[in-house]
């Protein structure tokens, strides 16, 4: 009898995860490799939030909470979407699970039926497709082009929506593009979702607080508060308070989603952390000025970012508006050889040679669904990223 399920036949290892595990090799062998291909913040997590969670430990809080996440979490996330997107809902609508992730696993696992259709924008990031083949769903890429910002038209999301679609996955700011849909897009997106009305929406805000130029986030049920009863809100505290590693992560939908979500949790990982739900009040409650001074150097760092790879006419580039990752084009590097002699036929020889040559790590851009493309992050140091990009501009200009 075969091991492995017919499920996984279809998952692919994330390709971050491979590149990463490269990485770590390298290290090994006392290489210096700059990792740009990183997915998180190099900021550490506030020290009113560490202090929140020695506090949980010390005062006992270390054992199972309610399935759907403590209380004081839910009232917190409650506030913060009154507050920040204006948007009302009851502790009912609430979940709180192992991080964004968790929540768009346990949202499709209880709602997908063999090849039922979710619609995601590509390039798109890397987990969407794999979470709904795992979950039996079907994924329908919809390519965006370099030219609309790699973001959809309402025409685009038209031609494919039908009666297998499940749901539609909207993530703005985005990774791996950094684009981010504005009021007038979305108001056209959801315009044709009204005429929709079995098609649910994913909204992955993860990336909600990291947005550049005073553009202002706004999601689809801001937007058009009619969309709210099918609308999955994903959010979470780990890109926006560098806490990836506490995993906390949390949904905003109509009650029936979320008692099947909970059904789901309860017998997977029964609850988020205890003392990671206590931090995450903090970070939602406390506050705020670190979320706001990390905006402007993500965004000194994006405009470094974008003036290094100007220099090079072989690359182009669109200006990141969120988020902390970059698309660049290397369509044109296409068919050169190094100076080994060795020819780059796809972005993914081009991650490899580049990071064999300079210890400069990226992500090639097919893991994203972006052929002939690669995804850089600029969550590092100002000066890793200045030598990142230098030494990525100097290889490029060795092609020939
Ligand atoms: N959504 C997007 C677009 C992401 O990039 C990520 C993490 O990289 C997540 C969701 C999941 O975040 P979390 O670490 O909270 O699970």
């Amino acid at each position: 009898m075969q091991l492995l399920s017919k499920r996984l036949e279809s998952v692919k290892t994330s390709a971050t995860a491979k590149i990463h595990n490269l990485v770590l090799e390298k290290r090994l062998h006392g290489d210096h490799v700059i990792n740009l291909a990183v997915g998180e913040s190099d900021f550490s997590t506030p020290q009113n939030i560490k202090n929140a969670a020695y506090s949980a430990i010390q005062s006992g809080y270390t054992r199972y909470t309610p399935t759907g996440g403590l209380d004081e979490l839910k009232v917190a996330i409650l506030n913060k979407l009154h507050k920040e997107n204006s948007l009302s809902y009851k502790k009912s609508e609430i979940i709180i699970c192992a991080g964004g992730k968790q929540v768009i696993f346990n949202a499709l696992i209880a709602t997908l039926n063999q090849d039922d259709e979710v619609i995601i924008p590509s390039p798109y990031w890397v987990s969407y497709p794999d979470i709904v083949r795992l979950c039996g769903g079907k994924p329908v890429p919809i390519k965006t082009k370099f030219e609309t910002n790699f973001k959809i038209t309402a025409k685009d999301l038209k031609e494919v929506l039908n009666y297998k679609t499940k749901w539609l996955v909207i993530n703005s700011p985005s990774n791996p593009t950094g684009s981010v849909y504005t009021i007038k897009e979305l108001t056209e997106i959801c315009k044709i979702l009204e005429s929709f009305p079995d098609v649910n929406i994913i909204s992955d805000d993860i990336y909600e607080h990291i947005i550049y130029d005073n553009l202002q986030f706004r999601n689809v049920v801001q937007i058009n508060p009619s969309l709210k009863n099918r609308t999955l809100i994903v959010n979470g505290v780990s890109k926006s308070y560098a806490m990836t590693g506490w995993r906390i992560g949390y949904g905003a939908a109509n009650e029936t989603i979320i008692k099947a979500m909970l059904a789901v949790q309860s017998q997977s990982t029964s609850n988020a952390c205890s003392i990671s739900q206590y931090a995450a009040v903090e970070a939602l409650e406390g506050p705020q000025d670190f979320v706001e001074k990390n905006i402007g150097i993500y965004q000194q760092r994006r405009d470094a970012l974008v003036k290094s790879f100007s220099q090079l006419e072989s690359i182009e580039l669109i200006k990141p508006m969120g988020a902390f990752y970059a698309l660049p084009s290397i369509k044109k590097l296409i068919g050169k050889c190094t100076c080994e002699g060795i020819l780059i036929r796809s972005d993914e020889d081009f991650v490899y040679e580049l990071l064999k040559t300079t210890g400069v790590a990226v992500i090639p851009g097919s893991a994203f669904g972006a052929k002939n493309s690669f995804r850089i992050s600029y969550a590092v140091s100002d000066a890793l990223l200045e030598q990142g990009c230098s030494l990525i501009v100097k290889f490029v200009r060795t092609l020939k």
